[in-house]
């Protein structure tokens, strides 16, 4: 069994790598924010919670968070392990986490803030269907408007310059003080989320000693020796 937790910064691709290495291993993926989403949009008493926190401008508490992992990882339906994201939080659940759930490793996508911004900046979103762009390696075919529908592309709200130096300032503080955490104790791994998707996820693999174990998977693109002896 493999116990994992991925950290990175918003844009580092922590989804599609979680997602990558949960489908390669067999692991359950536990994506915090997904599961309140999943609440909120379904009216569970959760979900209600959650909605009148963020009205009132607040965060979701650590204590709200760590119940949903709970609860979640108390379904045992993770026979090969799990890899989740979105926590811990604090120094607390760190704790808490590696005596309860005898950690395999942790993921630390690195993304320098500047790549941050630059990703972060180029996203565009249309405005009628909702389909994601980015200027960086996903524009529209006409400048400005969605191949889908012709519907105007914007900014979502909360991807200006301003607001994102605030939330890299609130990651850097939540998250340094846990990731140092876990570096003390050696389960750190840390990947370079630059390169292509494909690259960062071989590097993952060999950095967390799995490259022998992984069954042969024609998705990823990744090169792996062949078995031998088969003509
Ligand atoms: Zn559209």
């Amino acid at each position: 069994m493999r116990k994992y937790v991925i950290m990175g910064v918003q844009g580092s691709g922590k989804g599609t790598h979680s997602a990558m290495l949960a489908e390669d291993l067999d692991l359950v993926h536990i994506g915090v924010g997904d599961i309140l989403r999943w609440n909120v949009q379904n009216h569970t008493k959760l979900g209600a919670q959650i909605r009148r926190t963020m009205a009132a401008g607040s965060l979701v508490s650590d204590d709200v968070i760590e119940g949903v992992v709970s609860e979640r990882l108390s379904q045992h339906d993770w026979n090969y392990g799990f890899i989740i994201d979105g926590f811990p939080r604090s120094e607390r659940q760190a704790e808490f986490f590696l005596e309860s759930y005898d950690l395999d490793g942790v993921i630390h996508l690195y993304l320098p803030d500047s790549e941050v911004r630059r990703r972060v900046l180029a996203r565009r979103l249309c405005a009628s269907c909702g389909m994601d762009y980015n200027l960086i390696d996903n524009s529209p075919h006409a400048d400005g408007k969605c191949d889908a529908c012709g519907g105007e592309l914007i900014q979502r709200e909360d991807d200006t310059e301003e607001a994102l130096a605030v939330r890299l300032r609130t990651y850097h503080e939540e998250t340094n003080p846990i990731l140092e955490l876990f570096e003390r104790k050696e389960y750190v791994i840390t990947v370079d989320a630059r390169p292509e998707m494909e690259l960062v996820q071989a590097e993952i693999v060999a950095k967390l000693g799995l490259s022998t174990v992984l069954p042969p998977s024609s998705s990823s693109g990744v090169t792996r020796v062949e078995g031998t002896g088969r003509a």
